[in-house]
């Protein structure tokens, strides 16, 4: 790190947890962020602000006027163009030395497992079903720790599916890929601003908390928020040994 690094990240720096070797951890690290929308926002802004070595973010979507409401890393002069350039943008005028690689399309699964390969930590800002099984098994196939976080209305979700240790459930231990999951979607359900903050941000913090090796991750934890409680709880769960997905992993 040079002076100005050593400057930029003092306050990361002087926690015991982190100190150099940690901020030099991230600053070798490699994240792929799957979602440039409500979610995938405070996750960008953090990963550059803390000094990601590299953040690939993808997603196939323009932003768009009601986008503004809670996507924090897009600006009103970001309308009509795509959700990755616009987050790019952001994100280099926050932390230029982040390298940040704009995949503006809809992944399939052949290219979420391309793109997990090089990534240490992959993390979920998707908006469905259909997307988050496949990312999870991109993450099954390449053995990447995935960080996964939903939100709608006043409600959200975070856990950590750690596919590096084999003991570890999967995406697909904790929710089923069945027929009858039903997308409950922004566009007709609503979404309160901060939740998706909330939730974005818990992501951030349990992917750099991964790529540092501090603390405990939401491994096997299911977070939930109630935003109009405030009220926080979190159940436990246990890899499924007849899961479909990671079953014969172990
Ligand atoms: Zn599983």
């Amino acid at each position: 790190m040079d002076d100005e690094q050593l400057l930029r990240y003092s306050r990361h720096i002087l926690l015991p947890e982190i100190g150099i070797e940690g901020q030099e951890r991230l600053l070798a690290a490699h994240a792929l962020v799957i979602g440039a929308g409500g979610l995938g926002s405070p996750i960008a802004l953090y990963l550059a602000s803390a000094g990601l070595g590299r953040i690939t973010i993808c997603d196939g979507d323009v932003v768009d006027l009601t986008n503004l409401q809670r996507q924090i890393v897009h600006r009103t002069e970001s309308i009509g163009r795509p959700k990755v350039e616009s987050a790019r943008a952001t994100m280099s005028s926050i932390n230029s030395h982040v390298e940040v690689t704009a995949v503006h399309e809809r992944l399939s699964e052949e290219r979420l497992v391309e793109l997990a390969g090089p990534a240490d930590v992959v993390i979920d800002a998707s908006d469905n079903f259909a997307t988050r099984h496949a990312i999870n098994r991109a993450c099954v196939r390449q053995r990447k720790p995935l960080v996964s976080g939903a939100a709608v209305r006043f409600d959200g979700q975070v856990a950590v599916f750690d596919m590096r240790r084999p003991e570890a459930p999967c995406y697909a231990c904790l929710f089923p890929d069945t027929d009858d999951n039903e997308d409950v979607r922004c566009a007709v359900m609503g979404v309160f601003a901060p939740i998706t903050g909330i939730i974005g941000t818990f992501q951030a913090a349990e992917a750099l908390k991964l790529l540092i090796g501090a603390g405990e991750a939401l491994t096997g934890r299911l977070l939930l928020v109630d935003a109009l409680s405030m009220e926080l709880r979190t159940i436990k769960f246990a890899k499924d040994p007849a899961c479909p997905v990671c079953s014969g992993t172990s």
